[in-house]
């Protein structure tokens, strides 16, 4: 008798929980073996996290359990460490154990790029996971609390973000809607805080509507944040960051919000990568390894203009959805899909009742495009977990 295929997904995050929710609607019984690996027993909606990490939402709010999306009848879930891919053996090495496959999908998502900027990597806090959002939330209320034992410490009411795109500008809207509440419940004057959006580019919001990202750096100012647009950080030391030359500007916190490279794991299995991303072929696999389909911030596809399509939630969804497809297709000897990206707008938040949106060609702001980001983000919880899930996490 011929042994059932194995599927193995690593991570469970926009890219491999679509994938594996797809999978167990698709696939017949006893067609395949699918198992779930993640580092973690719950899923985050990494769009989210902007507001735990300044401190306008719960945590809570921003996970899932697994077992609540998935069918254990179905899908194995494994909660450990993905360690070492072995694309040659079929095997993948997790902290305790060993996995073998016959198809592989790699949805680890990325890891903040610091383009070698020295003290970054060691010095920045990043936003990108439930554990390090909390950690910059009890920081910044730290920073509040030891203020006031050594009020000539302004630094520690300094916040720089570095990285003016999406994830940075969502977190400073945050921040500066946080500041009110942390500034009473210390008993600190609001003027003595500051917050540094610094960003390389000459615009914030690269490549976004330009009439758009204005309305959004005003709103933004009129919150107290202040821009520092065409500057490098030179460096993060445990000061604060070096900009232009060799200026200081002293701060007790610093998130870089910069960049978004691949799992380092790809690179060091012998994955071709750019930054640690692979280019995927038309059907989202590893053009070395035919089995291994590669999705999300792992991934680089590029769009009919050539460009590089940015690392979002959206495209690793819609990756998902095609990898799961692919991979039944595979199993039963039908010809693949070709991934086509459809891109169904971007919104950004700017905070309370704030937003900013290209929606087609439609162009939204003030709260219409809040209220657009709300439906996005309920429509999320609606398509990995019905109705049940808007019911239980979503907010207007
Ligand atoms: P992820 O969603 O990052 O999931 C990776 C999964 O792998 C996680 O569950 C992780 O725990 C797990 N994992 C990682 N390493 C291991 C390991 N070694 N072993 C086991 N498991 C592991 N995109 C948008 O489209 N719209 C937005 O509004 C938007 N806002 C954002 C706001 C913020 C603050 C951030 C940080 C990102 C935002 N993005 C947004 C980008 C988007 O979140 C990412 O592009 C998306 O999460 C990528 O999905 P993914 O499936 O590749 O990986």
């Amino acid at each position: 008798m011929s042994r059932v295929p194995r599927i193995v997904i690593l991570g469970a995050g926009y890219g491999g929980i679509l994938t594996a929710i797809r999978l167990q609607k698709e696939l017949n019984y006893n067609e395949a073996d699918v198992t779930l690996v993640n580092k973690h027993d719950y899923h985050y909606i990494t769009t989210h996290l902007h507001m735990p990490a300044a401190g306008t939402d719960n945590p809570e709010n921003a996970r899932v359990n697994i077992l609540k999306l998935i069918d254990e009848f179905k899908i194995d879930f494994v909660k450990s460490t993905v360690v070492q891919i072995k694309p040659q053996e079929r095997k993948v090495i997790l902290e305790d154990g060993t996995l073998s496959y016959d198809y592989l999908v790699v949805g680890l998502g990325g890891e903040p790029e610091t383009f070698g900027i020295p003290g970054l990597k060691e010095n920045a806090f990043n936003i990108r996971s439930i554990n390090s959002v909390r950690l910059i939330r009890e920081h910044i209320e730290y920073q509040f609390a030891k203020f006031k034992r050594e009020p000539h410490r302004k630094d520690y009411l300094t916040f720089i973000v570095g990285g003016a795109g999406f994830t940075g500008i969502e977190f400073v809207a945050e921040l500066a809607d946080r500041v009110p509440e942390l500034c009473k419940e210390f008993d600190v004057s609001p003027e003595l805080v500051k917050i540094y959006n610094i960003e390389a580019a000459p615009s914030a919001l690269p490549g976004f509507d330009p009439e758009l990202v204005q309305y959004g750096m005003d709103v933004l100012a009129k919150k107290g944040v202040e821009f520092k647009l065409g500057t490098a950080i030179k460096e993060c030391t445990p000061e604060g960051v070096v900009i232009g030359e060799g200026e200081l500007i002293k701060s007790a916190t610093v998130i870089w919000t910069g960049g978004i490279r691949g799992n380092h794991m790809l690179e060091e299995a012998g994955f071709e990568a750019m930054r640690g991303r692979v280019k995927v072929d038309p059907n989202l696999r590893s053009p070395q390894f035919e089995n291994v389909y590669i999705l999300g911030d792992c991934s680089l596809m590029f769009n009919p203009d050539g460009r590089p399509y940015p690392p979002t939630a959206q495209i690793a969804m819609q990756q998902g959805e095609c990898c799961a497809h692919n991979l039944v297709a595979s199993l039963r000897g039908e010809q693949l899909k070709e991934f086509k990206f459809s891109m169904k707008g971007t919104v950004a938040s700017l905070g309370k009742g704030e937003a900013i949106g290209l929606v087609g060609t439609k162009k939204m702001k003030g709260y219409t495009a809040y209220l657009m980001k709300k439906l996005i983000d309920l429509r999320y919880l609606y398509i990995i977990g019905g109705i049940t899930l808007v019911l239980k996490k979503g907010k207007l």
